[in-house]
């Protein structure tokens, strides 16, 4: 699975680091997502659906 993150809408909740921090970190001047990898092994795939539901601004796509 591959993910991608907007970071034009993205608040900065951390939400989605809580969730799946091998695949999510935050930018270290404004909190904004940067992605560690946009390949999610399969191990990791539950926790980046549900980051994509609990993200308060739909700034998380899974393809
Ligand atoms: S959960 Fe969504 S809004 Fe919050 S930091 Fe992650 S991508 Fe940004």
């Amino acid at each position: 699975m591959r993910v991608t993150v907007d970071q034009d809408v993205c608040c900065g909740s951390g939400m989605c680091v809580l969730t799946a921090p091998d695949i999510f970190t935050q930018r270290d001047t404004d909190g904004i997502v940067e992605l560690r990898t946009d390949t999610v092994p399969p191990s990791h795939e539950d926790q980046v659906r549900e980051a994509a539901l609990l993200c308060p601004s739909g700034a998380i796509t899974t393809h």
